[in-house]
């Protein structure tokens, strides 16, 4: 069953969550001198509109006409009843998930990513640099530069360039340039280029590049697909449809669950219901980030400042972190391997109103065949973190008796991630 909203229901305006703080947030930090970072060097690397959304104290931000253009393409995403799933696992839970698989790249990425090239492009910026990892933000910002006409130039880990081609390729056919890390092209590449030109790279390397492009060069801007506060802001479009879907469907959710990386999907379904929570007006309610065990930020980081990458370069950040640089074991949920999460969450999370667990890979692609082999669509290992929880709080419904409703974001879709179900289906995929 699926609650669809027609394209005139498409959020005008974005949720912006910081007026309904428990307690202001903590600005951040420039490294050498301790004092909060000056607006004018976030302006060297990101345009002023965006600046401006970052430490924004509105709590709704129009969304502009052209954008909103784009994101007819693929939105409303859809809401669905997951009944199969229920009725596989013989609860009287109510299963809901938000599907942003829909998007042409397959994720919720694009919701942010569109929005940033709008931005970029209105102050005159006429290229766009950022990092990938395996290609997911790669992917979505070389599909969102196409529409506004600036160059993407994407720094890929080399050995994600070397070993998964596939979203490379998307990235090229959605016409970015796709750059192996380290490279010759930059200083803080070099370094490492020609000690090995075979160097596999890492993404604290390819930030670097990518961080550096933008800096000296004065038509090119830099972007980056989580953690920011006005990456956590453009992606409430998520829970903004989702709360007047479930609204249609006649129900307001006990449990809202979401995939935590850097914390942008979660946070884009859940802040416009934590709204309530926060207001008083919906105190029961549980909001609950989910993470690898692998790497468990939340679960078992510490709350203070840290710096936003592995190299040491961003300004220090407030949030619960494992260390800039913890490097996390090789899991299939790539999306999920930062060492930080991003301050809203943390900050509201330490506050008590979001709660988080943290699950094995194996479990976690147990979840996935399961909502696979019952709702149809195959979903991305960072998805099926937010799966694993949900069918868990489904059976303990199950156990008490309970009719509780359940709300979970389905990120993106596995369609690129075979080869991890493959290493599942074999018995070959480690509990790392
Ligand atoms: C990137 C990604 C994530 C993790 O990033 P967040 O900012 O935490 O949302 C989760 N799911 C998918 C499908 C992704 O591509």
């Amino acid at each position: 069953m699926k609650i669809l909203l027609s394209e005139e229901e498409i959020p005008k305006s974005w949720f912006n969550i910081t007026p309904y703080l428990p307690k202001p947030l903590e600005p951040p930090l420039d490294p050498q001198t301790k004092e909060p970072v000056s607006p004018d060097k976030l302006l060297a690397i990101f345009p002023e509109p965006i600046v401006e959304q970052e430490v924004s104290e509105k709590e709704w931000i129009e969304v502009p006409e052209d954008v909103l253009r784009v994101y007819s393409l693929w939105r409303p995403t859809p809401l669905h009843r997951a009944k199969n799933l229920e009725e596989y696992l013989q609860t009287p839970a109510k299963i809901f998930y938000k599907n942003e698989s829909v998007s042409p790249p397959g994720s919720h990425k694009p919701n942010t990513a569109v929005a940033q090239a709008y931005y970029n492009k209105v102050s005159g910026v006429k290229r766009l640099t950022t990092e990938t990892g395996a290609g997911q933000w790669g992917s979505s910002l070389a599909f969102a530069t196409q529409f506004f006409n600036l160059e993407c130039e994407v720094y890929m880990v080399r050995v994600s360039y070397n070993q998964k081609p596939f979203r490379r390729i998307l990235m090229e056919t959605w016409g970015a340039k796709v750059i192996p890390s380290p490279s010759p092209y930059t200083r803080a590449g070099r370094k490492f280029y020609e000690e090995n030109p075979e160097h596999p790279g890492s993404l604290g390397i390819a930030i670097s590049e990518a961080i550096e492009k933008a800096l000296t060069s004065s038509d090119t801007k830099y972007s980056l697909g989580s953690v920011l506060n006005h990456v956590l802001l453009h992606q409430t479009v998520i829970g903004l449809e989702a709360k007047k879907q479930m609204e249609k469907a006649g129900y307001y959710p006990d449990y809202v669950v979401g995939a935590v990386g850097g914390g942008s999907n979660f946070a884009g379904l859940a802040f416009p219901f934590l709204k309530d929570k926060l207001t008083g007006e919906k105190p029961h309610l549980e909001v609950i980030a989910v993470e690898p065990e692998a790497c468990p930020t939340l679960t078992k980081g510490e709350y203070r400042y840290d710096y936003g990458d592995t190299v040491g370069l961003t300004p220090l950040i407030k949030m619960h972190t494992l260390g800039h640089e913890f490097v996390p074991p090789p899991i299939h949920a790539g999306g999920l391997r930062y060492h930080g999460d991003a301050p809203l969450l943390c900050l509201l999370y330490h506050e008590g109103y979001i709660s988080a667990s943290a699950y094995k890979q194996r479990a976690v692609f147990e979840a996935a065949i399961t909502f696979a082999r019952t709702e149809g669509i195959v979903p991305a290992p960072e998805s099926a973190h937010a799966i694993r929880k949900a069918i868990d709080i489904a059976l303990e419904c199950k156990e008490r008796g309970e009719e509780k409703v359940i709300l979970f974001n389905l990120s993106g879709h596995g369609y690129f991630d075979l080869s991890a179900y493959d290493m599942y289906l074999k018995g070959e995929l480690p509990d790392t």
